[in-house]
């Protein structure tokens, strides 16, 4: 099943006179359970597909399917609500707010989306557990480790019940430790269902994909059938 979709999507970035195409022209398709990884070198254009893709930045030119629904045309209003209820972010560089706790991080979108505080703190505490992080629920990000940090914020990204998640560079930051870690769990909620599409550079982190898209020059380079990744035992 398609979950997202491209046609002729280009991206170009103005810098005073200067412009750059980012994006030139790619078809692509997402599958709804597929664990999508992008790969492709420093400035091959990876994240601005990623930004495309997820609606976090607006086209050039072309167009952007989601579940069929054009959400390059969408106005600010849908986009919005489509960020906050329908899609997950994560990125390399974490982003958790410095002076709200873990749980409270985690909570804070669904607060957002008007939900029951009650439920989303519940939800919230749920996620940190799963995560293996649920006794620095009440910790800064400060006073955990930077794979913790990375945890909460996948477990965040996971609050509104995402149809995708979408990860640039999610183990970037990381120690190979916790990069392994972080993985680890990005493969667990795939195997249970949970679309991702993530960028990378990272061969080790690439090995997750069912399916790997590589960029080049801001065009698709080839895409890898590669299938369900085996955990080992
Ligand atoms: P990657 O994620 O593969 O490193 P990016 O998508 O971040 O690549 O960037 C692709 C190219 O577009 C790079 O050359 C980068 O410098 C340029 N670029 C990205 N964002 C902007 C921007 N906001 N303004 C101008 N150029 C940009
Ligand atoms: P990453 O490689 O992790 O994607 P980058 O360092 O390429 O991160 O980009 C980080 C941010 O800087 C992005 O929001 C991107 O749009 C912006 N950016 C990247 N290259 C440029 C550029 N040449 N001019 C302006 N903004 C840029």
């Amino acid at each position: 099943v398609v979950l997202i979709k491209t046609e002729d999507l280009c991206k170009t970035y103005s810098t005073g006179t200067e412009q750059f195409h980012a994006a030139k022209k790619i078809d692509l398709e997402v599958y709804k359970g597929d664990f999508t990884v992008i790969m492709g070198s420093s400035g091959s254009g990876k994240s601005t597909l990623l930004y495309l893709l997820s609606g976090l930045d607006t086209v050039s030119s072309g167009k952007v399917f989601f579940k069929g629904q054009r959400i390059d045309a969408y106005s600010e209003k849908e986009i919005t609500d489509f960020r906050s209820n329908k899609i997950g972010y994560v990125y390399q560089s974490i982003n958790l707010i410095p002076d709200f706790t873990l749980l409270e991080n985690v909570a804070f979108p669904g607060y957002v989306a008007g939900r029951s505080k009650n439920d989303v703190n519940k939800q919230a505490l749920k996620l940190l557990k799963a995560m293996g992080i649920g006794e620095q629920a009440d910790r800064l990000p400060s006073q955990v480790s930077g794979g913790q940090q990375q945890r909460a914020a996948i477990a965040r990204a996971l609050i509104n019940s995402p149809e995708v998640i979408f990860a640039d560079e999610p183990t970037g930051a990381l120690s190979q430790e916790q990069g392994t870690i972080i993985l680890d769990l990005l493969t667990d909620m795939n195997l249970t269902g949970q679309s991702i599409v993530m960028v990378t550079h990272d061969i080790k982190a690439a090995c997750r994909a069912d399916r790997l898209i590589l960029v080049k020059d801001g065009m698709i380079d080839g895409i890898l059938e590669l299938g369900k990744y085996a955990p080992e035992q």
